[in-house]
Protein backbone atom coordinates (compact mmCIF):
# COMPACT_ATOMS: atom_id res chain seq x y z
CA UNK A 1 0.00 0.00 0.00
CA UNK A 2 0.99 3.42 -0.87
CA UNK A 3 1.36 6.37 1.58
CA UNK A 4 -0.95 8.31 0.04
CA UNK A 5 -3.50 4.86 0.33
CA UNK A 6 -2.92 4.80 4.38
CA UNK A 7 -3.45 8.06 5.04
CA UNK A 8 -6.70 7.80 2.75
CA UNK A 9 -7.68 5.03 4.87
CA UNK A 10 -6.16 6.32 8.07
CA UNK A 11 -8.15 10.33 7.56
CA UNK A 12 -11.24 9.97 5.22
CA UNK A 13 -14.66 8.58 6.08
CA UNK A 14 -15.09 5.16 4.01
CA UNK A 15 -17.70 6.27 1.72
CA UNK A 16 -16.43 5.11 -1.11
CA UNK A 17 -14.20 2.29 -2.94
CA UNK A 18 -11.54 3.98 -4.75
CA UNK A 19 -9.66 3.04 -8.00
CA UNK A 20 -6.28 2.55 -6.40
CA UNK A 21 -4.60 5.44 -8.51
CA UNK A 22 -3.60 8.42 -7.60
CA UNK A 23 -4.11 11.16 -10.54
CA UNK A 24 -1.29 13.64 -10.58
CA UNK A 25 -2.30 15.79 -13.75
CA UNK A 26 -4.76 15.74 -16.46
CA UNK A 27 -4.79 16.95 -19.59
CA UNK A 28 -7.47 16.80 -22.55
CA UNK A 29 -8.89 13.23 -22.97
CA UNK A 30 -6.47 11.85 -20.66
CA UNK A 31 -4.98 11.71 -17.18
CA UNK A 32 -1.58 10.95 -15.63
CA UNK A 33 -0.71 8.96 -12.69
CA UNK A 34 2.17 9.63 -10.44
CA UNK A 35 4.17 7.63 -12.81
CA UNK A 36 3.13 9.34 -15.74
CA UNK A 37 0.82 6.04 -17.24
CA UNK A 38 -1.73 7.76 -19.13
CA UNK A 39 -5.34 6.62 -18.77
CA UNK A 40 -8.07 7.31 -21.59
CA UNK A 41 -11.02 9.40 -19.49
CA UNK A 42 -14.21 7.83 -20.38
CA UNK A 43 -15.88 8.62 -16.95
CA UNK A 44 -14.80 12.30 -16.85
CA UNK A 45 -15.20 12.41 -13.13
CA UNK A 46 -19.07 11.52 -13.28
CA UNK A 47 -20.24 13.37 -16.34
CA UNK A 48 -18.66 16.66 -15.21
CA UNK A 49 -15.69 17.06 -17.66
CA UNK A 50 -18.09 17.21 -20.69
CA UNK A 51 -15.12 19.37 -22.45
CA UNK A 52 -11.97 17.43 -21.17
CA UNK A 53 -9.32 18.60 -18.87
CA UNK A 54 -7.87 22.31 -18.60
CA UNK A 55 -10.22 23.28 -21.88
CA UNK A 56 -8.31 26.31 -22.76
CA UNK A 57 -11.54 28.39 -22.68
CA UNK A 58 -12.26 27.03 -19.22
CA UNK A 59 -8.54 28.02 -18.13
CA UNK A 60 -9.34 31.52 -19.49
CA UNK A 61 -12.74 31.84 -18.28
CA UNK A 62 -11.47 31.15 -14.68
CA UNK A 63 -8.45 33.75 -15.32
CA UNK A 64 -10.27 36.53 -15.56
CA UNK A 65 -13.09 36.29 -12.84
CA UNK A 66 -9.95 35.55 -10.57
CA UNK A 67 -8.33 39.15 -11.16
CA UNK A 68 -12.15 40.66 -10.33
CA UNK A 69 -13.23 38.63 -6.58
CA UNK A 70 -13.69 35.10 -5.89
CA UNK A 71 -16.77 35.76 -4.16
CA UNK A 72 -19.59 38.34 -3.11
CA UNK A 73 -22.80 37.56 -1.74
CA UNK A 74 -26.35 37.08 -3.13
CA UNK A 75 -27.15 40.49 -1.46
CA UNK A 76 -25.01 41.99 -4.47
CA UNK A 77 -25.88 41.61 -8.40
CA UNK A 78 -23.83 38.76 -9.92
CA UNK A 79 -23.22 39.74 -13.43
CA UNK A 80 -21.58 36.23 -14.54
CA UNK A 81 -24.40 34.44 -12.93
CA UNK A 82 -27.32 37.00 -14.95
CA UNK A 83 -25.42 35.77 -17.92
CA UNK A 84 -25.80 31.99 -17.14
CA UNK A 85 -29.35 32.33 -15.85
CA UNK A 86 -30.53 33.94 -18.96
CA UNK A 87 -28.39 31.28 -21.69
CA UNK A 88 -30.31 28.50 -19.42
CA UNK A 89 -33.80 30.04 -19.84
CA UNK A 90 -32.92 31.09 -23.25
CA UNK A 91 -31.67 27.49 -24.43
CA UNK A 92 -34.45 25.45 -22.51
CA UNK A 93 -38.07 27.13 -21.32
CA UNK A 94 -37.33 29.85 -23.74
CA UNK A 95 -39.06 32.24 -20.27
CA UNK A 96 -38.55 31.52 -16.82
CA UNK A 97 -36.18 32.04 -13.88
CA UNK A 98 -33.32 30.16 -12.68
CA UNK A 99 -32.08 29.00 -8.75
CA UNK A 100 -28.45 28.01 -8.39
CA UNK A 101 -27.13 25.22 -6.76
CA UNK A 102 -23.76 24.21 -5.43
CA UNK A 103 -24.56 20.15 -6.41
CA UNK A 104 -26.86 18.13 -8.17
CA UNK A 105 -28.85 17.53 -4.52
CA UNK A 106 -29.33 20.56 -3.69
CA UNK A 107 -30.75 21.11 -6.89
CA UNK A 108 -33.14 18.41 -5.95
CA UNK A 109 -33.79 20.04 -2.62
CA UNK A 110 -34.38 23.35 -3.66
CA UNK A 111 -36.75 21.40 -6.52
CA UNK A 112 -38.77 19.98 -3.51
CA UNK A 113 -39.31 23.19 -1.78
CA UNK A 114 -40.42 24.95 -4.80
CA UNK A 115 -42.97 22.58 -5.61
CA UNK A 116 -44.26 22.97 -1.75
CA UNK A 117 -44.11 26.20 -2.21
CA UNK A 118 -46.07 26.47 -6.06
CA UNK A 119 -48.74 24.40 -4.36
CA UNK A 120 -50.19 27.17 -1.70
CA UNK A 121 -48.51 29.97 -3.48
CA UNK A 122 -51.34 29.04 -6.41
CA UNK A 123 -53.84 26.87 -3.78
CA UNK A 124 -53.12 23.74 -5.56
CA UNK A 125 -55.23 21.11 -3.78
CA UNK A 126 -52.42 18.40 -4.90
CA UNK A 127 -49.35 17.20 -2.48
CA UNK A 128 -46.50 14.94 -2.55
CA UNK A 129 -44.13 14.26 -5.89
CA UNK A 130 -44.05 10.92 -8.35
CA UNK A 131 -40.70 9.33 -8.68
CA UNK A 132 -39.59 6.50 -10.19
CA UNK A 133 -38.34 3.11 -9.17
CA UNK A 134 -34.55 2.98 -9.06
CA UNK A 135 -34.28 6.96 -9.57
CA UNK A 136 -31.51 8.74 -8.70
CA UNK A 137 -31.31 12.33 -7.41
CA UNK A 138 -29.28 12.69 -4.84
CA UNK A 139 -27.80 11.58 -1.55
CA UNK A 140 -29.03 14.58 0.85
CA UNK A 141 -32.35 13.83 3.26
CA UNK A 142 -34.57 15.37 1.00
CA UNK A 143 -32.79 14.59 -2.00
CA UNK A 144 -32.94 10.53 -1.06
CA UNK A 145 -36.88 10.38 -0.46
CA UNK A 146 -36.73 11.30 -4.02
CA UNK A 147 -33.96 8.66 -5.04
CA UNK A 148 -35.85 5.27 -5.26
CA UNK A 149 -32.49 2.89 -5.10
CA UNK A 150 -33.16 0.68 -1.67
CA UNK A 151 -29.27 0.18 -0.87
CA UNK A 152 -29.27 3.99 -1.28
CA UNK A 153 -31.75 5.12 1.26
CA UNK A 154 -32.73 2.00 3.98
CA UNK A 155 -30.68 2.88 6.19
CA UNK A 156 -31.84 6.47 7.23
CA UNK A 157 -34.60 8.53 8.41
CA UNK A 158 -37.14 9.40 6.09
CA UNK A 159 -38.29 13.53 5.80
CA UNK A 160 -42.10 13.47 6.50
CA UNK A 161 -43.75 14.25 2.95
CA UNK A 162 -45.22 12.01 0.27
CA UNK A 163 -43.74 10.55 -1.94
CA UNK A 164 -44.84 7.92 -4.85
CA UNK A 165 -42.74 5.39 -6.46
CA UNK A 166 -43.83 3.82 -10.02
CA UNK A 167 -42.41 1.31 -12.12
CA UNK A 168 -40.82 2.73 -15.27
CA UNK A 169 -42.93 2.63 -18.65
CA UNK A 170 -46.35 1.13 -16.53
CA UNK A 171 -48.36 4.13 -17.98
CA UNK A 172 -52.01 2.46 -16.47
CA UNK A 173 -50.11 2.76 -12.43
CA UNK A 174 -49.08 6.13 -13.40
CA UNK A 175 -52.46 7.25 -14.86
CA UNK A 176 -54.10 5.54 -11.39
CA UNK A 177 -52.17 6.83 -8.64
CA UNK A 178 -52.39 10.53 -10.17
CA UNK A 179 -56.09 10.22 -10.29
CA UNK A 180 -56.30 8.40 -6.82
CA UNK A 181 -53.38 10.18 -4.65
CA UNK A 182 -53.62 13.21 -6.11
CA UNK A 183 -49.65 14.28 -6.26
CA UNK A 184 -48.76 17.82 -7.06
CA UNK A 185 -45.54 16.73 -9.20
CA UNK A 186 -43.50 14.32 -11.24
CA UNK A 187 -40.08 14.20 -11.42
CA UNK A 188 -37.90 11.77 -13.72
CA UNK A 189 -34.47 11.38 -15.36
CA UNK A 190 -35.09 11.45 -19.01
CA UNK A 191 -32.07 8.46 -19.22
CA UNK A 192 -31.60 7.13 -15.47
CA UNK A 193 -27.78 7.13 -14.61
CA UNK A 194 -26.69 5.27 -11.69
CA UNK A 195 -29.82 3.12 -12.32
CA UNK A 196 -27.74 1.44 -15.09
CA UNK A 197 -28.40 3.64 -17.49
CA UNK A 198 -31.51 3.23 -18.95
CA UNK A 199 -33.73 5.27 -21.70
CA UNK A 200 -37.09 6.47 -21.00
CA UNK A 201 -39.27 5.95 -24.04
CA UNK A 202 -40.24 8.47 -25.66
CA UNK A 203 -43.64 7.44 -25.46
CA UNK A 204 -43.76 6.78 -21.66
CA UNK A 205 -42.29 11.02 -21.12
CA UNK A 206 -45.09 11.79 -23.59
CA UNK A 207 -47.54 10.10 -21.41
CA UNK A 208 -45.86 11.80 -18.25
CA UNK A 209 -46.39 14.88 -19.85
CA UNK A 210 -49.78 14.34 -20.88
CA UNK A 211 -51.18 13.41 -17.31
CA UNK A 212 -49.22 16.12 -15.65
CA UNK A 213 -50.81 18.71 -18.01
CA UNK A 214 -54.26 16.71 -17.31
CA UNK A 215 -54.13 17.07 -13.69
CA UNK A 216 -52.33 20.27 -13.14
CA UNK A 217 -49.30 18.53 -11.91
CA UNK A 218 -45.56 19.55 -12.23
CA UNK A 219 -43.37 17.96 -15.01
CA UNK A 220 -40.04 18.22 -13.61
CA UNK A 221 -36.78 16.81 -15.32
CA UNK A 222 -33.99 15.73 -13.82
CA UNK A 223 -30.95 16.82 -16.52
CA UNK A 224 -28.36 16.79 -13.87
CA UNK A 225 -26.39 14.04 -15.47
CA UNK A 226 -27.98 13.94 -19.03
CA UNK A 227 -27.71 17.82 -19.65
CA UNK A 228 -25.30 20.06 -21.32
CA UNK A 229 -24.49 18.38 -24.12
CA UNK A 230 -23.98 14.92 -22.95
CA UNK A 231 -26.52 12.91 -24.78
CA UNK A 232 -26.32 14.69 -27.75
CA UNK A 233 -28.61 18.10 -27.24
CA UNK A 234 -28.05 20.51 -25.18
CA UNK A 235 -30.83 18.60 -22.63
CA UNK A 236 -32.07 15.20 -22.95
CA UNK A 237 -35.41 16.25 -22.94
CA UNK A 238 -34.98 18.30 -25.82
CA UNK A 239 -34.35 15.11 -28.42
CA UNK A 240 -38.02 13.94 -28.10
CA UNK A 241 -39.87 17.37 -28.06
CA UNK A 242 -40.90 17.37 -24.24
CA UNK A 243 -42.17 20.49 -22.40
CA UNK A 244 -40.90 20.55 -18.91
CA UNK A 245 -42.09 22.77 -16.35
CA UNK A 246 -38.67 22.39 -13.91
CA UNK A 247 -35.65 21.14 -15.00
CA UNK A 248 -32.69 20.43 -12.96
CA UNK A 249 -28.95 20.58 -13.47
CA UNK A 250 -25.75 20.55 -12.32
CA UNK A 251 -22.69 18.09 -12.87
CA UNK A 252 -21.44 19.06 -16.52
CA UNK A 253 -22.48 22.75 -15.77
CA UNK A 254 -19.54 23.92 -13.75
CA UNK A 255 -17.10 22.57 -16.35
CA UNK A 256 -15.11 21.13 -13.32
CA UNK A 257 -16.61 23.51 -9.76
CA UNK A 258 -19.58 22.92 -8.23
CA UNK A 259 -22.50 24.21 -9.77
CA UNK A 260 -26.37 23.38 -10.29
CA UNK A 261 -29.58 24.54 -9.80
CA UNK A 262 -33.19 24.73 -10.99
CA UNK A 263 -35.43 26.45 -14.25
CA UNK A 264 -38.47 27.35 -13.74
CA UNK A 265 -41.25 28.31 -15.78
CA UNK A 266 -42.48 31.75 -14.51
CA UNK A 267 -45.64 30.61 -12.92
CA UNK A 268 -43.30 27.96 -10.71
CA UNK A 269 -40.83 30.64 -10.16
CA UNK A 270 -43.17 33.17 -9.11
CA UNK A 271 -44.17 30.73 -5.71
CA UNK A 272 -40.42 31.47 -4.54
CA UNK A 273 -40.15 35.36 -2.51
CA UNK A 274 -37.47 36.65 -0.69
CA UNK A 275 -36.52 34.62 2.22
CA UNK A 276 -37.95 31.22 1.06
CA UNK A 277 -34.69 29.91 -0.14
CA UNK A 278 -30.89 30.72 0.09
CA UNK A 279 -27.43 29.55 0.42
CA UNK A 280 -24.58 30.91 0.97
CA UNK A 281 -21.88 30.22 -2.46
CA UNK A 282 -24.01 29.44 -5.14
CA UNK A 283 -23.34 30.56 -7.50
CA UNK A 284 -20.07 31.38 -6.52
CA UNK A 285 -19.07 34.09 -9.53
CA UNK A 286 -15.62 31.09 -10.68
CA UNK A 287 -18.42 28.46 -11.48
CA UNK A 288 -20.83 31.13 -13.03
CA UNK A 289 -17.61 32.29 -15.20
CA UNK A 290 -16.75 28.79 -16.29
CA UNK A 291 -20.63 27.84 -16.84
CA UNK A 292 -20.65 30.63 -19.22
CA UNK A 293 -17.56 29.18 -20.67
CA UNK A 294 -19.15 25.46 -21.26
CA UNK A 295 -21.48 27.28 -23.05
CA UNK A 296 -19.62 29.36 -25.41
CA UNK A 297 -17.42 26.02 -25.77
CA UNK A 298 -20.89 23.54 -26.48
CA UNK A 299 -22.50 26.22 -28.38
CA UNK A 300 -20.91 29.26 -29.78
CA UNK A 301 -17.39 27.16 -31.06
CA UNK A 302 -19.76 24.30 -31.85
CA UNK A 303 -18.35 21.25 -29.54
CA UNK A 304 -21.91 20.05 -29.64
CA UNK A 305 -22.15 19.67 -33.57
CA UNK A 306 -19.05 18.19 -33.97
CA UNK A 307 -18.77 15.34 -31.47
CA UNK A 308 -21.86 13.93 -33.07
CA UNK A 309 -18.94 12.53 -35.42
CA UNK A 310 -17.52 10.40 -32.93
CA UNK A 311 -20.93 9.88 -31.16
CA UNK A 312 -21.61 7.96 -33.95
CA UNK A 313 -18.39 5.93 -34.33
CA UNK A 314 -18.73 4.87 -30.69
CA UNK A 315 -22.31 4.11 -31.08
CA UNK A 316 -21.62 2.09 -34.59
CA UNK A 317 -18.36 0.30 -32.67
CA UNK A 318 -20.81 -0.70 -29.65
CA UNK A 319 -23.40 -2.11 -31.80
CA UNK A 320 -21.02 -4.42 -33.87
CA UNK A 321 -19.25 -5.27 -30.21
CA UNK A 322 -22.84 -6.28 -29.25
CA UNK A 323 -23.68 -8.51 -32.43
CA UNK A 324 -20.01 -10.62 -31.43
CA UNK A 325 -20.39 -11.07 -27.99
CA UNK A 326 -23.40 -12.44 -26.62
CA UNK A 327 -22.67 -11.57 -23.16
CA UNK A 328 -23.71 -7.74 -24.23
CA UNK A 329 -28.01 -8.15 -24.09
CA UNK A 330 -27.81 -4.34 -24.56
CA UNK A 331 -26.65 -0.77 -25.09
CA UNK A 332 -28.44 1.89 -23.96
CA UNK A 333 -27.91 5.46 -23.37
CA UNK A 334 -27.26 8.50 -26.18
CA UNK A 335 -24.85 10.68 -27.17
CA UNK A 336 -22.01 10.07 -25.14
CA UNK A 337 -23.63 8.40 -22.35
CA UNK A 338 -23.29 4.75 -22.49
CA UNK A 339 -24.50 1.47 -20.49
CA UNK A 340 -23.15 -1.30 -21.79
CA UNK A 341 -25.66 -3.86 -20.23
CA UNK A 342 -24.08 -7.08 -19.50
CA UNK A 343 -25.20 -10.35 -18.83
CA UNK A 344 -22.15 -11.33 -16.70
CA UNK A 345 -21.19 -11.52 -12.94
CA UNK A 346 -20.20 -8.07 -11.07
CA UNK A 347 -17.07 -9.93 -10.20
CA UNK A 348 -16.41 -10.37 -14.12
CA UNK A 349 -17.34 -6.80 -14.86
CA UNK A 350 -15.42 -5.38 -12.21
CA UNK A 351 -12.42 -7.53 -13.40
CA UNK A 352 -13.02 -5.93 -16.75
CA UNK A 353 -12.63 -2.59 -15.12
CA UNK A 354 -9.92 -3.62 -13.81
CA UNK A 355 -7.91 -4.81 -16.66
CA UNK A 356 -8.92 -1.79 -18.71
CA UNK A 357 -7.99 0.24 -16.13
CA UNK A 358 -3.96 -1.63 -16.05
CA UNK A 359 -4.40 -0.87 -20.05
CA UNK A 360 -4.99 2.66 -19.76
CA UNK A 361 -8.56 2.88 -19.96
CA UNK A 362 -10.87 4.72 -17.04
CA UNK A 363 -14.76 2.83 -17.16
CA UNK A 364 -17.42 3.25 -14.75
CA UNK A 365 -19.69 0.28 -13.17
CA UNK A 366 -23.11 0.50 -12.09
CA UNK A 367 -26.03 -1.27 -11.14
CA UNK A 368 -23.70 -3.87 -10.39
CA UNK A 369 -23.59 -5.45 -14.39
CA UNK A 370 -23.41 -2.13 -16.49
CA UNK A 371 -20.10 -0.65 -17.77
CA UNK A 372 -21.21 2.73 -18.14
CA UNK A 373 -19.34 4.92 -20.40
CA UNK A 374 -19.36 8.98 -19.97
CA UNK A 375 -16.73 10.34 -22.77
CA UNK A 376 -15.95 13.64 -23.11
CA UNK A 377 -17.42 15.35 -26.33
CA UNK A 378 -14.06 16.03 -27.43
CA UNK A 379 -13.04 12.25 -27.71
CA UNK A 380 -11.64 11.36 -31.11
CA UNK A 381 -12.12 8.89 -33.44
CA UNK A 382 -8.62 7.34 -33.10
CA UNK A 383 -9.47 6.87 -28.96
CA UNK A 384 -12.24 5.42 -30.10
CA UNK A 385 -10.78 2.98 -32.02
CA UNK A 386 -7.87 2.70 -29.45
CA UNK A 387 -10.45 1.67 -26.78
CA UNK A 388 -12.91 -0.74 -28.86
CA UNK A 389 -10.25 -2.64 -29.35
CA UNK A 390 -9.07 -2.84 -25.84
CA UNK A 391 -12.82 -4.02 -24.68
CA UNK A 392 -12.75 -7.00 -27.45
CA UNK A 393 -9.47 -8.40 -25.65
CA UNK A 394 -11.19 -8.34 -22.71
CA UNK A 395 -13.99 -9.53 -23.69
CA UNK A 396 -11.75 -12.45 -25.91
CA UNK A 397 -9.94 -13.31 -22.77
CA UNK A 398 -13.57 -13.79 -20.63
CA UNK A 399 -15.11 -16.24 -23.63
CA UNK A 400 -11.54 -18.12 -23.58
CA UNK A 401 -12.18 -18.26 -19.64
CA UNK A 402 -15.55 -19.09 -19.52
CA UNK A 403 -15.39 -21.74 -22.64
CA UNK A 404 -11.89 -23.32 -19.88
CA UNK A 405 -14.20 -23.55 -17.01
C1 LIG B 1 -25.33 12.90 -9.71
C2 LIG B 1 -26.78 13.05 -9.76
C3 LIG B 1 -27.48 13.73 -8.75
C4 LIG B 1 -26.81 14.24 -7.50
O1 LIG B 1 -25.81 15.17 -7.77
P1 LIG B 1 -24.71 15.53 -6.65
O2 LIG B 1 -23.99 16.71 -7.21
O3 LIG B 1 -23.83 14.31 -6.50
O4 LIG B 1 -25.43 15.82 -5.39
C5 LIG B 1 -28.85 13.89 -8.89
N1 LIG B 1 -29.49 13.42 -9.98
C6 LIG B 1 -28.85 12.77 -10.98
C7 LIG B 1 -29.62 12.31 -12.17
C8 LIG B 1 -27.47 12.54 -10.89
O5 LIG B 1 -26.85 11.87 -11.86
Amino acid sequence: MTDWQQLDQQYLMNTYQRYPLMIKRAEGNYIYDEHDQAYLDLFTGLAVNTLGHRHPRLLQAIQQQLELYLHISNNFLNPPAIKLAQRLVKHTLGTGKVFFTNSGAESSEALIKLIHKWTQFHQVDREGIVVIKNSFHGRTLGALRLTRQNSVYQDFPAPDFPIFEVEAEDQAELAALCEQSRPAAILVEPIMGSGGVISLSKEYLLFIQSIAQKHKMLFCIDEIQTGMGRTGTLFAYQADQLDPDCILFAKGIGGGLPLGGVIAKDHVANAFKPGDHGTTFAPSPLSAALGNAVFDVLLDDGLLEESQRSVHALWSALTDLQEEFQVISRIDGRGMMIGIHTQLSTTQVKEIQKRLLNNGFLVNVTAQTVIRLLPPLTLTIEEINLFIKALTNELKQLKHLQSSK
